[in-house]
Order: structure tokens, then C-alpha cells, then sequence
């Protein structure tokens, strides 16, 4: 036999034995997404080290040459790797939270007509945390007379230092239900602990969990278990992941309703409270069916740059975005810095609205 014959010989041995390991590789890869979906339903992770290390030496005590051992491992452990990626895919694309086509779109609805994930541009606004009659009544006032439609009514504030004004209580839920119902407005309130829910359950029409609770799974699956919507808010230490899983938590627990809300992430920035995190808006409406709102508030913490960041907001692809506004800032009990008077609210509410019909909310 020629050369050439021998080389071509052996070359049609090599091709066929390519598509066994191939056929093979996806036989394999077909019992780990078996394997896997067996350990989601026990609730264990998918990697396991032991067992890993246990079939390399099983491999390399069955391995006669000519790969080393050395080779033959390297061979699996990409094996290994690109069945766990397998897995980890096959259990994302699972979950509740996960968009499963471009048209899939939660829109959330209100019994004043406010939707919130349906294309639209929507303001949620208010003061930091309820004050007084008078104030929640001065800022109910502008807001609907520029059609906002949801005000923050909070009794409970989260805050760092224990010496500084907690909320209201229940008292500023009252005033939240009263005033809203005067301007036919929603209330929206955050809950700090899931023994807050039946009692704030009588004022609200919306349940808020601000960023330190973002992981706080038993407030979330008590959340999943209520009827009404769930703002939750990302966390300032929180990877966009995490934070999906967050709102899987109230969504497996029976409840659909859940509103996403960027509010700034924690970084070397001196300037700003938080850095805004702009990309989290299109991944996070590319990776779930969520309406997604920004804050500009607490995100940069200054009042100064919120209307460049509402603009930013707006032609984000957002669905909306959240405004702290007080009647007279400089002595508010807290977010002083942040919190727009109703001139300023006006103002940032014309900027927005000059942008109009220019940038349609993709979909
Ligand atoms: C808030 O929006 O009221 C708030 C306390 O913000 P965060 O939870 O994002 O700090
Ligand atoms: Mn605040």
C-alpha cells in the first residue's frame, strides 16, 4: 500500500471513531441533565467534587496509553465542566423569573389604572418615609396633578444607625391611605419584617422589600404567599444573579406579581451614595419578564444629577423610575440630600417629558 493510501486508511479509521466519541459525549451529557434534574428535585448543587475526583481516578486506574494520565485528566475535567454548564443552563432556563421568548412581558396592574411593565414610562415617587399629614398631603398633590400615579407611603425605615429616625409606624400608613385615596393614588410601603404583612396588608396596595432584606428568603416566601405585588429592590452588594433568584423566591412561592428595582451598587465612588448600574436595566428586562424600575435616588444620593439621571432612566428601556420628593427637603428626617422639593420634581418631570414618543420602551 502507497503512502497516501495508508495515510488515507487510516484517516477513514480516525473519522468514524469521531462521531462515536461524539455520539458518546452526548449520550453522557444527556444522563447528567437526568443526574441533574434528580438533584434539583433533592434540592442538592449540582457540582460535586468528591464524585468528580472519584471518576478521574477510576479513569486514570483504567487507563492503559498512550494518553498519560495527566492528559486523560485534563480530557475530563473539560468534559465535566461543559456538563455542569449543561446543567446549570437546563436549570435557568426553569426558572420563574426567566424569560422564555422576546413577547413574554409581566405586567403588573393597579385598581387606579396604573400598569407598571407595559411599555409605558411610570413614576413612582414620594417622600423618604412619611412625615406628617401635611407633608404627605402637599406631596400627593403635585404628583397627581402630573399623573404619577404611585406614591411611597413609608412607615418603616431601614437605617444605619439605630439612634435616627425609624418611620412612623403604623400611624404613617394611615396617613399614606389617606392621602392616597384623596388623590387617587397607590400606596406602595416597605415591609421590614415579615411580621409587619397582615397589619400593612390593610393600607397598602403594594409590598416593597428594600436592598438590605433582598436576601431575606423567609420575608420573600412570605411575600409569595400575598396577593399583592412585590417591589424588590436589588441589593448594593447583589450580582444581577443573585438578585434574579431573590424574586424567584417570592415568584415559587406562588406569587407572580414582582417588580425589579436598580438602585445602585456599592463602589469606590466618592461623589454618589451608590453607582448607578445602568446595564443591570437592559440585562435584567433581557433575562426575566420583570418591569424594571430606577431609582435615582438612593443610587446617587444627591438631588443635583436627577434629571440627567432620570433621562438616563428613561431611554434606558426601563419601565419606570423612582423619585424621592419631600415639601421641603432640608429638614426631612431622613435622605435629606437626595430628596427633590416639588420645584425640582417639576422640573425633572419636564425633562422627562420633553424626551416623549423618541424612544419607544423596547420590547
Ligand atoms: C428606600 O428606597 O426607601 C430605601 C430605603 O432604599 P434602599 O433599600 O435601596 O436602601
Ligand atoms: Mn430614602
Amino acid at each position: 500500500m502507497s503512502e497516501t493510501n495508508r495515510l488515507k486508511d487510516l484517516r477513514d479509521q480516525i473519522d468514524p471513531i469521531n462521531l462515536q466519541i461524539l455520539d458518546l459525549l452526548n449520550q453522557r451529557a444527556e444522563i447528567a441533565l437526568e443526574i441533574g434534574k434528580v438533584q434539583q428535585e433533592m434540592g442538592t448543587r449540582f457540582y460535586d467534587p468528591q464524585r468528580e475526583a472519584e471518576m478521574l481516578t477510576a479513569l486514570q486506574l483504567a487507563n492503559e496509553g498512550p494518553f498519560s494520565n495527566e492528559t486523560i485528566s485534563k480530557l475530563f475535567h473539560e468534559i465535566f465542566r461543559a456538563t455542569l454548564h449543561l446543567e446549570e443552563q437546563d436549570a435557568q432556563e426553569k426558572i420563574l423569573v426567566q424569560r422564555k421568548n422576546p413577547d413574554q412581558h409581566t405586567i403588573i396592574e393597579f385598581e387606579n389604572g396604573l400598569q407598571l411593565g407595559n411599555k409605558t414610562f411610570e413614576l413612582i415617587a414620594g417622600p423618604c418615609a412619611v412625615e406628617s399629614y401635611e407633608q404627605m398631603d402637599a406631596v400627593a398633590a403635585v404628583l397627581a396633578e402630573r399623573g404619577v400615579k404611585m406614591i411611597r407611603g413609608m412607615g418603616y425605615k431601614p437605617r444605619t444607625s439605630p439612634y435616627d429616625f425609624q418611620g412612623m409606624g403604623e400611624e404613617g400608613l394611615k396617613i399614606a391611605r389617606q392621602v392616597a385615596d384623596k388623590y387617587g393614588l397607590v400606596v406602595i410601603s416597605e415591609v421590614l419584617d415579615l411580621s409587619l404583612i397582615p397589619m400593612m396588608d390593610d393600607y397598602v396596595d403594594a409590598f416593597w422589600v428594600g436592598a438590605r432584606n433582598m436576601q431575606n428568603s423567609f420575608l420573600l416566601r412570605a411575600l409569595g404567599s400575598q396577593k399583592k405585588p412585590v417591589l424588590l429592590k436589588r441589593s448594593f452588594g447583589a450580582t444581577l444573579k443573585e438578585y434574579i433568584y431573590a424574586a424567584e423566591y417570592i415568584m415559587a412561592s406562588g406569587n407572580q406579581q414582582v417588580i425589579l428595582m436598580e438602585r445602585g451598587i456599592r463602589t469606590f465612588s466618592e461623589w454618589t451614595r451608590n453607582t448607578l448600574d445602568i446595564s443591570a436595566v437592559p440585562l435584567l428586562k433581557q433575562e426575566t419578564h420583570l418591569p424594571v424600575i430606577v431609582d435615582i435616588s438612593h443610587s446617587a444620593g444627591r438631588r443635583d444629577i436627577a434629571s440627567p439621571l432620570g433621562r438616563v432612566a428613561r431611554v434606558s428601556g426601563a419601565d419606570g423610575l423612582m423619585v424621592e420628593v419631600h415639601p421641603n427637603p432640608d429638614v426631612a428626617m431622613s435622605d435629606a440630600k437626595q430628596q427633590l422639593n416639588l420645584n425640582q420634581f417639576n422640573q425633572l418631570m419636564d425633562e422627562i417629558e420633553s424626551i416623549g414618543e423618541r424612544y419607544k420602551q423596547p420590547v
